[in-house]
């Protein structure tokens, strides 16, 4: 049974980072699709704008609390979310747990290259994942029975879209039907991450839920997309003393 948190109408599973590996590696025992979701407060209000979108957050298998934003905002609605579970980290502790093991990865999505140097970084660090594939997200719709079509064939586990938010979870929810994978995970900018392409904010503004700050610093076009934030936040409080109602 799920235990999760109402946020803004979105559940968000109530669990610590070692709880969402192992949910993880539970999902591959089982014949099925399943869908995981990384929202973060730009995502969630994304999903007050978009219904569409918020009923494929909804629909998620696993639904991790990606910013330190939601989890403030979980402090505010109750109950109190665990802990911060982000899908980069998530990431990261999911290769550990299948390094030199047989789960067949595949990666789609980032600019031509940067999966597969992402897939060299992993290397460098000694850690032995099994991609059995990648292919740059830049495609277009005609491309995408091809794309399915190797994707089916390399028999992956895990299917890692980096699309970015919310391209890749609607690009998920539209072929979960076509696609015999075990995990799809939305990652967002996570190979451009791996592969050095884009620093993650130093440890100081990760503990000190600041990492939107670091990237606005390092990204000033962010700025529109980050008002977001405190959208967010003003919409939290909002429901807390029930003056927002639009679930
Ligand atoms: N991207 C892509 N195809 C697209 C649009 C974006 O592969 O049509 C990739 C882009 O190269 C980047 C990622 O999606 O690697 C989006 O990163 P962003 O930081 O915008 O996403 P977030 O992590 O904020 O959701």
């Amino acid at each position: 049974m799920r235990t999760t948190v109402d946020i803004l109408g979105v559940p968000v599973d109530n669990i610590t980072m070692g709880e969402a590996v192992n949910i993880v590696e539970g999902f591959l025992n089982q014949d099925k699709v399943h869908c995981v979701f990384t929202p973060n407060a730009e995502i969630m209000m994304e999903a007050q704008r978009d219904a569409e979108f918020k009923q494929i957050l909804c629909s998620g298998n696993l639904v991790v609390a990606d910013g330190a934003g939601v989890v403030l905002a979980s402090k505010i609605l109750k109950p109190v979310l665990k802990e911060r579970v982000a899908g980069f980290d998530l990431l990261c502790n999911l290769f550990e747990r299948f390094s030199n093991k047989d789960v067949r990865f595949f990666f789609l999505g980032g600019k031509p290259g940067v999966a597969q140097e992402a897939y060299q970084k992993l290397l460098e660090k000694n850690i032995n994942i099994n991609l059995v594939g990648a292919r740059n997200g830049y495609f277009s719709e005609s491309e995408e029975k091809e794309i399915i079509d190797e994707i089916n064939s390399s028999k992956t586990d895990i299917l890692l879209v980096a699309l970015g938010a919310p391209k890749q979870e609607k690009w998920i929810y539209k072929n979960k039907d076509k696609l015999n994978v075990k995990v799809c995970i939305g990652v967002g900018g996570s190979f451009d991450g791996i592969a050095g392409r884009m620093k993650r904010a130093p440890k100081f503004f990760q503990e000190h839920g600041l990492e939107w700050l670091y990237r606005l610093y390092k990204d000033p076009r962010r700025f529109f997309r980050m008002m977001d934030l405190p959208k967010f936040m003003l919409l939290v409080v909002a429901k807390k003393m029930k003056l927002y109602n639009k679930d």
